[in-house]
């Protein structure tokens, strides 16, 4: 079983109801924060069913190092050095090429601020294409995603997680259509899929509405949940437009919202 706690809704721009990209994903009980972009932490131990304390974080994921998708790295390397810290398990950092260079450098700008105090930190580079077992359980497998890349040299990904009974929850991460995307999000159970503008602003390296709706109609996910929205998408209707188009079950995300696969909803807020 998979679940999905959206922590954060939305882009670079946060709104009361949409903060910057964050996750919160259980994989058969097994936690992982994704993609901790700004105010993350704060989300994460207010959300109910995730982490009260984030000493309790294991494995995070990156799809990108972009800042709506990183910035709370440092926050959460600064509150493992606190003297509160007690975990032990070594923290393990997964995600693009690039990620050991990403933190290299904000250890230049903190120093020893950044060492948790006790516990090991393990970094993984994973190609497009790799797989990464979770400890604990499930899996992660790495795709590309269309999206301008990052300083470091680092790639984008897309993320497919994928828990013991197969089901599959596929992350768009940030991208404009492409061929992996597609492949990824094949008959998948949930589609997270970012929707950052209005189709009449859609840009190159995001997804619109209908652009999400083309997807969806070719790779028939047993649901899309649309993330990642900008202010002037969220306050429209894009799910309406993706199911209208693609024929599939469709929901905004808001913060807070909760996700199960293989079946139910509920939502927090
Ligand atoms: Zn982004």
């Amino acid at each position: 079983m998979i679940s999905l706690h959206v922590l954060g809704a939305g882009g670079a721009v946060p709104t009361a109801s949409h903060g910057p990209a964050a996750y919160w994903v259980e994989i058969d009980g097994n936690g992982i924060l994704m993609d901790p972009g700004p105010g993350a932490l704060v989300r994460l131990v207010r959300q109910p069913g995730a982490p009260d304390s984030v000493d309790e974080v294991v494995t995070v994921l990156f799809s990108h190092l972009h800042l709506d998708h990183t910035a709370d790295l440092a926050p959460l390397l600064f509150a493992m050095h606190s003297i509160l810290a007690r975990e032990q398990a070594p923290l393990r950092l997964i995600g693009p090429v690039g990620l050991e260079a990403f933190v290299a450098g904000l250890r230049a700008l903190y120093g020893s601020w950044l060492d948790p105090r006790c516990r090991e930190i393990e970094i993984l580079e994973t190609p497009a294409g790799n797989r990464v077992d979770l400890s604990g359980g499930g899996r992660a497998e790495a795709f590309a995603a269309s999206h301008v890349e990052s300083r470091f040299g680092a790639s984008c990904l897309g993320w497919i997680l994928t828990d013991g009974d197969g089901h599959r929850l596929v992350y768009s991460g940030d991208t404009g259509p492409c061929a992996d995307l597609d492949r990824a999000a094949d008959g998948c159970d949930l589609l997270l899929a970012e929707c950052s503008t209005p189709d009449d602003l859609a840009t190159d390296g995001h997804l619109c509405p209908t652009r999400v709706a083309d997807l969806a109609r070719n790779a028939r996910p047993a649901r899309v949940v649309l993330t990642h929205m900008y202010p002037l998408v969220a306050g429209q209707d894009p799910q309406r437009t993706v199911t209208d188009l693609a024929g599939v079950s469709c929901a905004a995300a808001r913060d807070g919202d909760v996700f199960v696969v293989p079946h139910e909803t509920e939502s927090s807020t």
